[in-house]
């Protein structure tokens, strides 16, 4: 079938990209038009502006918000990014992604997002207490256990969660680690969560390789963004057996044909913050990584990186996507077209989202489990998810974003007329 991409006049934003692939969904569901409006819209948005006092003393104000796109399925889900140019229409899109992600992983949750203004980098440690706390407070009318439960993303890590938990713990009076997810070990965190998003890429590629007849082992990867998403991914597929031959960070690349040194790079990147000067390989932009004649092509960075404009220059045969919403619906299409197989986003890095779950759960009932019993059962749903994405796939004869939709809005959508509409 076609795509049924819509074409618009300038790049469309994150939001808009979101809407374009639900609204192509909904046509090939023949979504009733009423549930069609709800899974467009919003559920809750929230934007704050609060101040912050910097080192040297003065004030800055901050702006962020939390999104809440769907509680259809249970309390809502979804990570907390720190980057300078987070918009609304930014959180909303990856809000929505968030629901589908988890309908398609079979989880509890529906999805949000939040975001803060402000590029880390700079920051010292205690700015981004100081950031972190206020916009917990800020946003605490929002989130709970039971409510909705943030998790790292871009520019956060464990530790802002901890300082997450520990502001809404002591506004409670009482510890609640169930608050937020993707926290340290030593406070209610998960076995295998740092690595489990990437963990988790890495099965899908390898899911993806023995579905079209290929093999990892041996593959060559190029791997763009080098966070914990990147990073990870890169490791495990490289003891997998494939041969990773180029990695990026915001600053650039790195590209080696005979395979790059991981260790050595994750080392460099430890002691210089960034990739750039790295050795072992050539410098390359993260542009020349995106059209590297590789097997396999894991964009693992940030929204929007493969587009109409590079897209009809992809080399590789198949990209699993390891960021949200790297490829626009443009390129989707151009690279259905190229016979390029694309594991999207909502289905490939929901490992995170996966081990959160298993967090959320073992806070709950105060009750660890050791990392080799949460692999395993990551690999069980994301197995599950895969096939079913998979048979959806095929039965509609379309790429796998479209069949990946199809299992998450046709979940979302049942449990919504399920329930009902209120009053
Ligand atoms: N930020 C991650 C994502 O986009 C993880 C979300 C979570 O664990 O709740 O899937």
């Amino acid at each position: 079938m076609s795509l049924m991409t819509d074409r618009v006049d300038r790049p469309q934003n994150a939001w808009e990209m979101a809407l374009s692939q639900l609204d192509n969904v909904a046509a090939l569901l023949r979504l009733d038009p009423g549930l069609h409006a709800i899974l467009r819209s919003p559920k809750r948005e929230l934007t704050v502006h609060f101040p912050v006092q910097m080192d040297d003393g003065s004030l800055r104000i901050f702006t962020g918000h939390r999104v809440q796109h769907n509680t259809g399925l249970g309390p809502t889900k979804g990570g907390l990014r720190y980057s300078a140019d987070v918009t609304l229409d930014e959180v909303r899109a990856l809000a929505m992604w968030m629901t589908w992600k988890c309908a398609i992983a079979g989880l509890p949750y529906g999805g949000a997002k939040g975001g803060v203004a402000v590029d880390p980098r700079p920051l010292s440690l205690r700015e981004l207490e100081g950031i972190t706390r206020r916009y917990a407070t800020e946003v605490s009318v929002l989130i709970g256990p039971e409510r909705d439960i943030p998790a790292p993303d871009m520019g956060t890590n464990p530790q802002v969660m901890a300082w997450l938990m520990d502001t809404i713990s002591m506004h409670h009076g009482y510890t609640v680690t169930g608050v937020v997810t993707g926290k340290p070990l030593a406070v209610g965190g998960s076995q295998g969560r740092v690595e489990a998003t990437g963990r988790g890429v890495m099965l899908t590629a390898g899911m993806a390789c023995r579905k079209l007849g290929r093999s990892l082992e041996g593959a060559r990867v190029a791997v763009q963004g080098f966070g914990n998403v990147g990073a990870v991914t890169a490791r495990l597929l490289a003891r997998a057996g494939a041969r990773v031959v180029a990695v990026s960070d915001i600053t650039g690349g790195l590209y080696n044909e005979q395979g790059l040194d991981l260790a050595l790079v994750e080392g460099y990147k430890l002691d210089h913050r960034d990739l750039s000067g790295c050795p072992g390989g050539d410098a390359i932009t993260n542009e020349e990584l995106l059209t590297l004649p590789v097997d396999l092509l894991i964009p693992a960075a940030m929204e929007k990186q493969i587009t109409e404009a590079n897209a009809p220059r992809i080399r590789a045969r198949l990209i699993v996507e390891g960021a949200n919403g790297p490829v626009t619906p443009e390129a989707d299409h151009i690279l259905h077209e190229q016979g390029v197989r694309v594991v999207p986003d909502v289905l490939a890095n929901a490992g995170g989202v996966i081990v959160s779950y298993f967090e959320w759960v073992q806070d709950i009932q105060a009750f660890f489990w050791d990392e080799s019993e949460v692999n395993q059962r990551l690999e069980r749903i994301m197995s599950r998810a895969f096939e079913t994405v998979w048979d959806a796939t095929e039965k509609y004869q379309t790429n796998m974003r479209i069949g990946a939709y199809a299992v998450g809005v046709s979940r979302v959508a049942e449990a919504t007329s399920i329930r009902g509409i209120y009053p």
